[in-house]
Protein backbone atom coordinates (compact mmCIF):
# COMPACT_ATOMS: atom_id res chain seq x y z
CA UNK A 1 0.00 0.00 0.00
CA UNK A 2 1.38 3.43 -1.13
CA UNK A 3 1.08 6.48 1.61
CA UNK A 4 -1.52 8.89 0.66
CA UNK A 5 1.44 11.33 -0.71
CA UNK A 6 2.70 8.67 -3.14
CA UNK A 7 -0.32 7.61 -4.28
CA UNK A 8 -1.06 11.17 -5.19
CA UNK A 9 2.59 11.70 -7.05
CA UNK A 10 1.51 8.85 -9.22
CA UNK A 11 -2.36 9.58 -9.87
CA UNK A 12 -0.14 12.85 -11.40
CA UNK A 13 2.16 11.38 -13.41
CA UNK A 14 -0.04 8.90 -14.67
CA UNK A 15 -2.84 11.73 -15.79
CA UNK A 16 0.05 13.84 -17.46
CA UNK A 17 1.27 10.46 -19.18
CA UNK A 18 -1.79 9.91 -20.70
CA UNK A 19 -2.77 13.21 -21.30
CA UNK A 20 -5.37 14.16 -18.39
CA UNK A 21 -3.75 16.77 -16.99
CA UNK A 22 -0.31 19.15 -18.26
CA UNK A 23 0.92 21.11 -15.73
CA UNK A 24 0.36 25.21 -16.94
CA UNK A 25 2.94 26.68 -19.36
CA UNK A 26 5.26 23.73 -18.16
CA UNK A 27 7.86 24.62 -20.98
CA UNK A 28 8.61 27.65 -18.61
CA UNK A 29 8.32 25.46 -15.85
CA UNK A 30 5.05 25.82 -15.06
CA UNK A 31 2.86 28.56 -13.14
CA UNK A 32 1.90 27.36 -9.65
CA UNK A 33 -1.49 25.76 -9.03
CA UNK A 34 -2.55 25.89 -12.62
CA UNK A 35 -3.12 22.86 -14.66
CA UNK A 36 -4.51 22.65 -18.41
CA UNK A 37 -7.07 19.90 -19.50
CA UNK A 38 -5.43 17.29 -22.16
CA UNK A 39 -7.49 15.36 -24.28
CA UNK A 40 -8.47 12.84 -22.34
CA UNK A 41 -8.97 14.99 -19.04
CA UNK A 42 -11.24 17.32 -21.63
CA UNK A 43 -12.91 14.55 -22.32
CA UNK A 44 -13.24 13.46 -18.10
CA UNK A 45 -14.10 16.91 -17.40
CA UNK A 46 -17.08 17.85 -20.07
CA UNK A 47 -18.72 14.54 -19.49
CA UNK A 48 -18.38 15.44 -15.70
CA UNK A 49 -20.11 18.85 -16.39
CA UNK A 50 -22.81 16.81 -18.68
CA UNK A 51 -23.74 14.33 -15.90
CA UNK A 52 -24.18 17.48 -13.64
CA UNK A 53 -26.17 19.58 -15.73
CA UNK A 54 -28.49 16.80 -16.79
CA UNK A 55 -28.94 16.25 -13.08
CA UNK A 56 -30.06 19.93 -12.53
CA UNK A 57 -31.73 21.13 -15.48
CA UNK A 58 -33.09 18.20 -17.73
CA UNK A 59 -34.11 15.94 -14.38
CA UNK A 60 -35.81 19.14 -12.87
CA UNK A 61 -38.17 20.91 -14.41
CA UNK A 62 -37.91 23.89 -12.27
CA UNK A 63 -34.25 24.39 -12.72
CA UNK A 64 -32.77 26.41 -15.45
CA UNK A 65 -29.37 27.53 -17.19
CA UNK A 66 -27.65 30.74 -16.97
CA UNK A 67 -24.20 31.24 -18.29
CA UNK A 68 -23.09 34.85 -17.21
CA UNK A 69 -19.83 36.83 -17.93
CA UNK A 70 -16.88 36.28 -15.64
CA UNK A 71 -16.22 39.96 -15.78
CA UNK A 72 -19.02 42.13 -13.57
CA UNK A 73 -19.20 45.42 -12.53
CA UNK A 74 -17.34 46.28 -9.49
CA UNK A 75 -20.13 46.75 -7.14
CA UNK A 76 -20.78 43.32 -7.24
CA UNK A 77 -18.58 42.21 -5.04
CA UNK A 78 -19.03 45.19 -2.75
CA UNK A 79 -22.53 44.24 -2.37
CA UNK A 80 -21.73 40.48 -1.98
CA UNK A 81 -19.00 41.27 0.94
CA UNK A 82 -16.28 40.11 -0.41
CA UNK A 83 -14.21 42.97 -1.24
CA UNK A 84 -14.33 43.54 2.68
CA UNK A 85 -14.62 40.33 3.79
CA UNK A 86 -13.18 37.48 1.70
CA UNK A 87 -10.40 37.03 3.57
CA UNK A 88 -8.06 33.89 4.48
CA UNK A 89 -6.12 34.66 7.91
CA UNK A 90 -2.60 33.52 7.04
CA UNK A 91 0.53 32.84 8.74
CA UNK A 92 4.02 32.59 8.28
CA UNK A 93 6.34 30.25 9.38
CA UNK A 94 9.25 31.85 10.15
CA UNK A 95 12.08 28.87 9.60
CA UNK A 96 10.88 27.38 7.01
CA UNK A 97 8.80 30.62 5.15
CA UNK A 98 6.21 28.37 4.21
CA UNK A 99 3.23 30.52 4.39
CA UNK A 100 -0.38 28.55 5.58
CA UNK A 101 -3.93 29.46 6.09
CA UNK A 102 -4.53 29.90 10.24
CA UNK A 103 -8.01 28.05 10.49
CA UNK A 104 -6.69 25.28 8.40
CA UNK A 105 -3.44 24.40 10.55
CA UNK A 106 -6.06 24.20 13.08
CA UNK A 107 -8.56 22.00 11.32
CA UNK A 108 -5.88 19.97 10.91
CA UNK A 109 -5.23 19.73 14.42
CA UNK A 110 -8.40 18.85 15.04
CA UNK A 111 -8.48 16.35 12.23
CA UNK A 112 -5.54 14.49 13.89
CA UNK A 113 -7.56 14.14 17.25
CA UNK A 114 -10.91 12.79 15.51
CA UNK A 115 -8.21 10.26 13.59
CA UNK A 116 -7.42 9.15 17.57
CA UNK A 117 -11.40 8.79 18.59
CA UNK A 118 -11.64 6.63 15.11
CA UNK A 119 -8.42 4.48 16.17
CA UNK A 120 -9.74 4.06 19.87
CA UNK A 121 -13.23 3.05 18.38
CA UNK A 122 -11.07 0.40 15.88
CA UNK A 123 -9.34 -0.94 19.51
CA UNK A 124 -12.24 -1.44 21.28
CA UNK A 125 -13.68 -3.16 18.29
CA UNK A 126 -10.91 -5.62 18.63
CA UNK A 127 -11.16 -5.82 22.20
CA UNK A 128 -14.89 -7.04 22.63
CA UNK A 129 -15.55 -8.84 18.91
CA UNK A 130 -19.34 -9.89 19.05
CA UNK A 131 -20.46 -7.92 22.18
CA UNK A 132 -18.67 -4.31 20.55
CA UNK A 133 -21.58 -1.57 20.93
CA UNK A 134 -19.80 1.16 19.07
CA UNK A 135 -22.91 4.23 20.00
CA UNK A 136 -22.44 2.84 23.71
CA UNK A 137 -18.72 2.69 23.17
CA UNK A 138 -18.73 6.14 21.52
CA UNK A 139 -20.74 7.69 24.31
CA UNK A 140 -18.61 6.09 27.22
CA UNK A 141 -15.04 5.60 26.67
CA UNK A 142 -12.98 8.29 28.74
CA UNK A 143 -10.50 8.41 26.26
CA UNK A 144 -12.88 9.57 23.66
CA UNK A 145 -14.87 11.60 25.66
CA UNK A 146 -11.79 13.47 26.73
CA UNK A 147 -10.94 13.89 22.89
CA UNK A 148 -14.64 14.93 22.06
CA UNK A 149 -14.55 17.87 24.59
CA UNK A 150 -11.21 19.29 23.15
CA UNK A 151 -12.68 19.27 20.02
CA UNK A 152 -15.61 21.18 20.72
CA UNK A 153 -13.35 23.48 22.92
CA UNK A 154 -11.04 24.17 19.77
CA UNK A 155 -13.67 24.62 17.17
CA UNK A 156 -15.59 27.13 19.75
CA UNK A 157 -12.84 29.16 20.28
CA UNK A 158 -11.73 28.99 16.74
CA UNK A 159 -15.26 30.28 15.79
CA UNK A 160 -15.04 33.14 17.99
CA UNK A 161 -12.15 34.56 17.06
CA UNK A 162 -13.07 34.25 13.24
CA UNK A 163 -16.18 35.90 14.05
CA UNK A 164 -14.46 38.63 15.80
CA UNK A 165 -12.15 38.63 13.48
CA UNK A 166 -9.81 38.64 16.68
CA UNK A 167 -6.55 37.49 14.32
CA UNK A 168 -4.52 38.19 17.62
CA UNK A 169 -6.69 35.03 19.35
CA UNK A 170 -6.03 33.09 16.54
CA UNK A 171 -2.50 33.00 17.10
CA UNK A 172 -2.70 32.69 20.15
CA UNK A 173 -4.98 29.62 20.32
CA UNK A 174 -2.23 27.93 17.29
CA UNK A 175 0.26 28.98 20.29
CA UNK A 176 -1.29 26.91 22.57
CA UNK A 177 -2.45 23.99 20.93
CA UNK A 178 1.53 23.65 19.79
CA UNK A 179 0.77 23.81 16.15
CA UNK A 180 4.26 23.12 14.65
CA UNK A 181 4.74 24.00 11.03
CA UNK A 182 4.60 20.27 8.93
CA UNK A 183 8.08 21.47 6.96
CA UNK A 184 10.22 22.74 9.70
CA UNK A 185 8.73 21.43 13.06
CA UNK A 186 8.82 24.68 14.28
CA UNK A 187 6.89 26.85 16.43
CA UNK A 188 8.30 30.02 15.10
CA UNK A 189 5.30 31.65 13.77
CA UNK A 190 4.66 35.43 12.39
CA UNK A 191 1.54 37.17 13.11
CA UNK A 192 -2.11 36.59 11.59
CA UNK A 193 -3.04 38.63 8.75
CA UNK A 194 -6.15 38.72 6.61
CA UNK A 195 -5.64 38.33 3.02
CA UNK A 196 -8.08 39.20 0.07
CA UNK A 197 -8.46 36.28 -2.37
CA UNK A 198 -10.16 38.26 -5.38
CA UNK A 199 -7.59 38.68 -8.27
CA UNK A 200 -8.14 42.37 -10.25
CA UNK A 201 -7.37 43.91 -13.11
CA UNK A 202 -7.91 47.37 -15.15
CA UNK A 203 -10.96 47.82 -17.34
CA UNK A 204 -9.95 49.43 -21.31
CA UNK A 205 -6.92 51.31 -21.59
CA UNK A 206 -7.24 53.69 -18.72
CA UNK A 207 -5.67 52.18 -15.15
CA UNK A 208 -6.68 53.58 -12.47
CA UNK A 209 -8.76 53.03 -9.51
CA UNK A 210 -12.22 53.61 -10.99
CA UNK A 211 -11.79 51.52 -14.15
CA UNK A 212 -10.35 48.47 -11.62
CA UNK A 213 -12.57 45.32 -11.53
CA UNK A 214 -12.25 41.81 -10.84
CA UNK A 215 -12.37 38.33 -12.00
CA UNK A 216 -15.41 36.61 -10.19
CA UNK A 217 -14.46 34.34 -7.49
CA UNK A 218 -18.09 32.62 -7.78
CA UNK A 219 -20.30 31.69 -10.30
CA UNK A 220 -22.94 32.49 -7.86
CA UNK A 221 -23.03 36.77 -7.92
CA UNK A 222 -24.18 35.97 -12.09
CA UNK A 223 -26.90 34.44 -10.92
CA UNK A 224 -28.26 36.58 -8.45
CA UNK A 225 -27.94 39.93 -10.22
CA UNK A 226 -29.84 37.58 -13.20
CA UNK A 227 -32.17 36.45 -11.13
CA UNK A 228 -35.78 38.91 -12.15
CA UNK A 229 -34.06 38.70 -15.78
CA UNK A 230 -34.21 34.78 -15.60
CA UNK A 231 -37.50 34.86 -13.51
CA UNK A 232 -39.47 36.85 -15.94
CA UNK A 233 -38.33 35.73 -19.25
CA UNK A 234 -38.55 31.85 -18.00
CA UNK A 235 -41.96 32.27 -16.41
CA UNK A 236 -40.70 30.49 -13.07
CA UNK A 237 -42.27 30.16 -10.16
CA UNK A 238 -41.10 30.07 -6.51
CA UNK A 239 -39.55 27.52 -5.95
CA UNK A 240 -36.32 27.66 -8.57
CA UNK A 241 -33.14 26.91 -9.80
CA UNK A 242 -30.73 28.53 -11.48
CA UNK A 243 -27.69 26.11 -12.91
CA UNK A 244 -24.34 27.66 -14.14
CA UNK A 245 -20.95 26.36 -14.57
CA UNK A 246 -18.09 28.00 -15.28
CA UNK A 247 -14.61 29.62 -13.95
CA UNK A 248 -13.83 31.11 -11.15
CA UNK A 249 -10.40 32.83 -9.48
CA UNK A 250 -8.80 32.61 -6.25
CA UNK A 251 -5.54 34.20 -5.00
CA UNK A 252 -5.19 31.03 -2.97
CA UNK A 253 -2.79 31.33 -0.11
CA UNK A 254 -2.01 28.00 0.04
CA UNK A 255 -2.29 26.36 -3.74
CA UNK A 256 -0.30 22.88 -3.73
CA UNK A 257 -1.80 19.51 -4.14
CA UNK A 258 -2.86 19.31 -7.96
CA UNK A 259 -5.65 20.35 -8.90
CA UNK A 260 -7.21 20.13 -5.39
CA UNK A 261 -6.62 23.68 -4.91
CA UNK A 262 -5.97 26.25 -8.06
CA UNK A 263 -6.09 29.81 -8.51
CA UNK A 264 -8.22 29.20 -11.74
CA UNK A 265 -10.85 26.74 -11.34
CA UNK A 266 -14.39 25.66 -12.32
CA UNK A 267 -17.31 25.65 -10.45
CA UNK A 268 -20.60 23.97 -11.27
CA UNK A 269 -23.42 25.90 -8.79
CA UNK A 270 -26.92 26.07 -8.55
CA UNK A 271 -28.81 28.84 -6.25
CA UNK A 272 -32.39 27.46 -5.67
CA UNK A 273 -34.67 30.03 -4.82
CA UNK A 274 -37.64 29.29 -2.12
CA UNK A 275 -40.22 31.53 -0.13
CA UNK A 276 -39.33 32.77 2.91
CA UNK A 277 -38.74 30.75 6.22
CA UNK A 278 -38.53 27.09 4.18
CA UNK A 279 -35.03 27.80 3.49
CA UNK A 280 -34.02 25.01 6.01
CA UNK A 281 -36.58 22.57 4.99
CA UNK A 282 -35.31 22.75 1.02
CA UNK A 283 -31.48 23.19 2.67
CA UNK A 284 -31.96 19.47 3.88
CA UNK A 285 -33.20 18.59 1.06
CA UNK A 286 -30.51 19.88 -1.40
CA UNK A 287 -28.22 18.16 1.22
CA UNK A 288 -29.99 14.63 0.34
CA UNK A 289 -29.96 14.96 -3.15
CA UNK A 290 -26.73 15.98 -3.78
CA UNK A 291 -25.67 12.99 -1.24
CA UNK A 292 -27.26 10.78 -3.37
CA UNK A 293 -26.15 12.25 -7.01
CA UNK A 294 -22.56 11.52 -5.44
CA UNK A 295 -23.36 8.13 -4.29
CA UNK A 296 -25.22 7.16 -7.79
CA UNK A 297 -21.56 7.41 -9.09
CA UNK A 298 -20.18 4.15 -7.18
CA UNK A 299 -16.94 5.46 -6.06
CA UNK A 300 -17.29 3.78 -2.77
CA UNK A 301 -20.07 4.86 0.33
CA UNK A 302 -17.47 5.23 2.64
CA UNK A 303 -15.70 8.07 0.88
CA UNK A 304 -18.57 10.66 1.65
CA UNK A 305 -19.13 12.85 4.85
CA UNK A 306 -20.59 15.93 6.09
CA UNK A 307 -18.84 18.32 7.45
CA UNK A 308 -21.51 21.10 9.27
CA UNK A 309 -19.64 24.11 9.44
CA UNK A 310 -19.23 25.97 12.85
CA UNK A 311 -17.93 29.20 11.20
CA UNK A 312 -20.89 30.41 8.95
CA UNK A 313 -19.97 32.85 5.92
CA UNK A 314 -21.24 35.97 6.45
CA UNK A 315 -24.53 35.39 4.10
CA UNK A 316 -25.25 31.98 5.59
CA UNK A 317 -27.81 30.77 8.28
CA UNK A 318 -26.83 27.01 7.76
CA UNK A 319 -24.04 25.47 5.69
CA UNK A 320 -22.93 21.47 5.26
CA UNK A 321 -19.80 20.72 3.03
CA UNK A 322 -20.11 17.36 1.38
CA UNK A 323 -16.49 15.61 2.10
CA UNK A 324 -14.33 13.07 0.00
CA UNK A 325 -11.57 11.10 1.26
CA UNK A 326 -8.99 12.48 -1.59
CA UNK A 327 -5.53 10.46 -1.12
CA UNK A 328 -4.76 14.09 1.40
CA UNK A 329 -7.72 12.57 3.55
CA UNK A 330 -11.36 13.84 3.87
CA UNK A 331 -11.58 17.49 2.53
CA UNK A 332 -14.31 19.90 1.22
CA UNK A 333 -15.69 18.66 -2.72
CA UNK A 334 -19.07 20.47 -2.55
CA UNK A 335 -20.64 23.10 -0.08
CA UNK A 336 -24.61 23.30 0.33
CA UNK A 337 -25.23 26.93 2.03
CA UNK A 338 -28.49 27.88 2.86
CA UNK A 339 -27.62 31.62 1.95
CA UNK A 340 -30.61 33.63 3.30
CA UNK A 341 -31.99 36.48 1.27
CA UNK A 342 -28.35 38.29 2.03
CA UNK A 343 -27.47 38.76 -1.29
CA UNK A 344 -30.56 39.36 -3.50
CA UNK A 345 -31.04 42.27 -0.25
CA UNK A 346 -27.49 43.70 -0.76
CA UNK A 347 -27.64 43.95 -4.55
CA UNK A 348 -31.39 45.77 -3.88
CA UNK A 349 -29.34 47.90 -1.77
CA UNK A 350 -26.42 48.99 -4.08
CA UNK A 351 -28.26 49.00 -7.32
CA UNK A 352 -31.50 50.77 -6.40
CA UNK A 353 -33.12 47.78 -8.42
CA UNK A 354 -35.83 45.89 -6.42
CA UNK A 355 -35.46 41.88 -6.87
CA UNK A 356 -38.53 40.95 -5.45
CA UNK A 357 -40.79 38.21 -6.16
CA UNK A 358 -45.14 37.80 -6.43
CA UNK A 359 -45.85 35.40 -4.92
CA UNK A 360 -49.44 34.50 -6.52
CA UNK A 361 -50.16 31.45 -3.79
CA UNK A 362 -50.22 33.61 -0.93
CA UNK A 363 -50.47 37.14 -2.29
CA UNK A 364 -47.22 38.87 -1.73
CA UNK A 365 -44.22 40.01 -2.75
CA UNK A 366 -40.56 39.59 -1.09
CA UNK A 367 -36.97 38.57 -1.66
CA UNK A 368 -36.41 35.11 -1.81
CA UNK A 369 -34.37 32.85 0.48
CA UNK A 370 -31.46 31.32 -1.74
CA UNK A 371 -30.07 27.43 -1.02
CA UNK A 372 -27.04 26.95 -3.17
CA UNK A 373 -25.35 23.79 -3.87
CA UNK A 374 -21.26 24.69 -5.40
CA UNK A 375 -18.87 21.62 -6.44
CA UNK A 376 -15.65 22.27 -7.76
CA UNK A 377 -15.24 20.46 -11.14
CA UNK A 378 -11.81 20.03 -10.62
CA UNK A 379 -12.27 19.12 -7.02
CA UNK A 380 -15.14 16.51 -8.80
CA UNK A 381 -12.45 15.82 -11.18
CA UNK A 382 -9.58 14.57 -9.00
CA UNK A 383 -12.59 12.49 -6.92
CA UNK A 384 -12.99 10.69 -9.74
CA UNK A 385 -9.58 10.37 -10.70
CA UNK A 386 -8.10 9.22 -7.19
CA UNK A 387 -10.97 6.86 -6.97
CA UNK A 388 -10.77 5.37 -10.25
CA UNK A 389 -7.19 4.64 -10.15
CA UNK A 390 -6.01 1.01 -9.10
CA UNK A 391 -3.25 -1.22 -9.33
CA UNK A 392 -4.33 -4.77 -9.80
CA UNK A 393 -1.42 -7.58 -9.63
CA UNK A 394 -3.05 -10.19 -11.68
CA UNK A 395 -3.32 -14.14 -11.91
CA UNK A 396 -0.11 -14.53 -13.62
CA UNK A 397 1.55 -11.99 -11.61
CA UNK A 398 1.80 -9.43 -13.81
CA UNK A 399 0.18 -5.88 -13.03
CA UNK A 400 -2.09 -3.67 -14.12
CA UNK A 401 -3.04 -0.12 -13.52
CA UNK A 402 -6.86 0.56 -14.30
CA UNK A 403 -8.68 3.62 -14.15
CA UNK A 404 -12.38 2.01 -12.95
CA UNK A 405 -14.10 5.17 -13.93
CA UNK A 406 -18.07 5.52 -13.94
CA UNK A 407 -18.47 4.20 -17.53
CA UNK A 408 -20.79 6.94 -18.30
CA UNK A 409 -18.35 9.80 -17.14
CA UNK A 410 -15.30 7.61 -18.99
CA UNK A 411 -13.17 9.84 -22.07
CA UNK A 412 -13.66 6.78 -24.57
CA UNK A 413 -16.76 4.42 -24.10
CA UNK A 414 -14.56 1.47 -25.96
CA UNK A 415 -12.05 0.64 -28.02
CA UNK A 416 -11.97 -0.79 -31.46
CA UNK A 417 -8.86 -3.41 -31.82
CA UNK A 418 -8.28 -5.50 -34.65
CA UNK A 419 -6.65 -8.38 -33.79
CA UNK A 420 -4.03 -8.10 -36.65
CA UNK A 421 -3.05 -5.15 -39.60
CA UNK A 422 -3.98 -7.79 -42.20
CA UNK A 423 -6.40 -10.02 -43.84
CA UNK A 424 -8.82 -7.63 -43.92
CA UNK A 425 -9.47 -7.46 -40.18
CA UNK A 426 -8.94 -3.40 -40.01
CA UNK A 427 -11.33 -2.89 -42.69
CA UNK A 428 -14.06 -4.77 -40.92
CA UNK A 429 -13.05 -3.23 -37.65
CA UNK A 430 -13.10 0.27 -39.56
CA UNK A 431 -16.83 -0.13 -40.92
CA UNK A 432 -17.57 -1.21 -36.97
CA UNK A 433 -15.87 2.24 -35.85
CA UNK A 434 -17.73 4.28 -38.71
CA UNK A 435 -20.78 2.61 -37.21
CA UNK A 436 -20.82 3.22 -34.05
CA UNK A 437 -18.66 6.51 -33.64
CA UNK A 438 -21.93 8.91 -34.14
CA UNK A 439 -23.15 7.15 -31.07
CA UNK A 440 -20.01 7.03 -28.57
CA UNK A 441 -16.73 8.06 -28.20
CA UNK A 442 -14.24 5.12 -29.61
CA UNK A 443 -10.42 4.37 -30.20
CA UNK A 444 -9.31 2.81 -32.97
CA UNK A 445 -6.15 0.93 -31.82
CA UNK A 446 -4.16 -1.93 -34.54
CA UNK A 447 -0.97 -0.94 -32.93
CA UNK A 448 1.76 -4.03 -30.71
CA UNK A 449 0.08 -7.27 -29.30
CA UNK A 450 -3.20 -7.02 -28.48
CA UNK A 451 -2.52 -7.41 -24.07
CA UNK A 452 -0.61 -4.44 -24.47
CA UNK A 453 -3.55 -2.15 -26.20
CA UNK A 454 -5.85 -3.86 -23.47
CA UNK A 455 -3.33 -2.63 -20.87
CA UNK A 456 -3.58 1.15 -22.54
CA UNK A 457 -6.97 1.37 -22.69
CA UNK A 458 -7.49 -0.01 -19.06
CA UNK A 459 -4.90 2.75 -17.89
CA UNK A 460 -7.09 5.59 -19.91
CA UNK A 461 -10.66 3.88 -18.27
CA UNK A 462 -12.31 2.43 -21.58
CA UNK A 463 -15.10 0.36 -20.08
CA UNK A 464 -14.93 -2.08 -23.20
CA UNK A 465 -12.50 -3.56 -25.77
CA UNK A 466 -13.87 -5.01 -29.01
CA UNK A 467 -11.71 -7.09 -30.64
CA UNK A 468 -11.84 -7.89 -34.03
CA UNK A 469 -10.33 -11.68 -35.39
CA UNK A 470 -10.51 -13.98 -37.82
CA UNK A 471 -13.70 -15.60 -36.54
CA UNK A 472 -15.55 -11.95 -36.72
CA UNK A 473 -15.26 -12.57 -40.63
CA UNK A 474 -17.24 -15.45 -40.87
CA UNK A 475 -20.11 -15.17 -37.62
CA UNK A 476 -20.36 -11.48 -37.86
CA UNK A 477 -19.35 -11.45 -34.31
CA UNK A 478 -16.45 -9.89 -32.05
CA UNK A 479 -14.98 -10.06 -28.63
CA UNK A 480 -15.92 -8.31 -26.42
CA UNK A 481 -13.49 -7.28 -23.24
CA UNK A 482 -15.19 -6.16 -19.74
CA UNK A 483 -12.21 -3.74 -18.42
CA UNK A 484 -12.83 -4.42 -14.56
CA UNK A 485 -13.50 -8.29 -14.49
CA UNK A 486 -11.63 -8.62 -17.84
CA UNK A 487 -13.96 -11.16 -18.98
CA UNK A 488 -14.63 -11.75 -22.36
CA UNK A 489 -17.80 -12.77 -24.66
CA UNK A 490 -18.61 -13.14 -28.16
CA UNK A 491 -21.41 -10.27 -28.96
CA UNK A 492 -22.67 -9.94 -32.79
CA UNK A 493 -21.44 -7.26 -34.66
CA UNK A 494 -25.23 -5.56 -34.56
CA UNK A 495 -26.22 -5.84 -31.35
CA UNK A 496 -22.66 -3.45 -29.94
CA UNK A 497 -25.02 -0.61 -30.16
CA UNK A 498 -27.88 -1.96 -28.12
CA UNK A 499 -25.03 -3.34 -25.43
CA UNK A 500 -22.91 -0.32 -24.96
CA UNK A 501 -26.01 1.70 -24.39
CA UNK A 502 -27.23 -0.63 -21.82
CA UNK A 503 -24.10 -0.48 -20.06
CA UNK A 504 -22.47 2.40 -20.69
CA UNK A 505 -25.31 4.90 -19.16
CA UNK A 506 -26.70 2.90 -16.49
P1 LIG B 1 -12.03 25.65 0.82
O1 LIG B 1 -12.53 25.71 2.25
O2 LIG B 1 -11.48 24.31 0.42
O3 LIG B 1 -11.15 26.81 0.44
P2 LIG B 1 -14.40 27.01 0.13
O4 LIG B 1 -15.26 26.68 1.29
O5 LIG B 1 -13.75 28.35 0.06
O6 LIG B 1 -13.32 25.85 -0.10
P3 LIG B 1 -16.62 27.46 -1.58
O7 LIG B 1 -16.47 28.93 -1.57
O8 LIG B 1 -17.74 26.85 -0.83
O9 LIG B 1 -15.23 26.78 -1.19
O10 LIG B 1 -16.65 27.01 -3.11
C1 LIG B 1 -17.46 25.96 -3.58
C2 LIG B 1 -16.65 24.84 -4.18
O11 LIG B 1 -15.70 25.32 -5.12
C3 LIG B 1 -15.83 24.06 -3.17
O12 LIG B 1 -16.60 23.07 -2.55
C4 LIG B 1 -14.74 23.46 -4.02
O13 LIG B 1 -15.16 22.24 -4.61
C5 LIG B 1 -14.55 24.49 -5.11
N1 LIG B 1 -13.35 25.28 -4.87
C6 LIG B 1 -13.21 26.33 -4.03
N2 LIG B 1 -11.97 26.83 -4.08
C7 LIG B 1 -11.28 26.06 -4.98
C8 LIG B 1 -9.95 26.07 -5.49
N3 LIG B 1 -9.08 26.99 -5.09
N4 LIG B 1 -9.60 25.14 -6.42
C9 LIG B 1 -10.49 24.23 -6.84
N5 LIG B 1 -11.76 24.19 -6.40
C10 LIG B 1 -12.17 25.07 -5.50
Amino acid sequence: MKNPEESLKSIISHSKEYGFIFPSSEIYDGLSATYDYGPLGVELKNNIKSYWWKSMTQLHENIVGLDSAIFMHPKTWKASGHIDAFNDPLIDNKDSKKRYRADVLIEDYIEKIKQKIEKEVKKGKKRFAEKFDEDEFRATNPNILRNKTKILDIESKMKKSLEENNLEDVKKLIEDLGIKCPVSGSKNWTDVRQFNLMFSTNLGSVSGESSEIYLRPETAQGIFVNFLNVQKSGRMKIPFGIAQIGKAFRNEIVARQFIFRMREFEQMEMQFFVRPGEEIKWYEYWKDARIKWHKELFLGEERYRFHDHIKLAHYANAASDIEFKFPIGFKELEGIHSRTDFDLKQHEEFSGRKLQYFDPEIGESYVPYVVETSIGLDRMFLAVLSASYTQEKLEDSSERVVLKIPKKLSPYKAAILPLLKKDGLPELARKIMQDLTPYFMLQYDEKDSIGKRYRRQDAIGTPYSVTIDHDSLNDNSVTIRDRDSMNQHRIKIDELKDFLDKNIFI
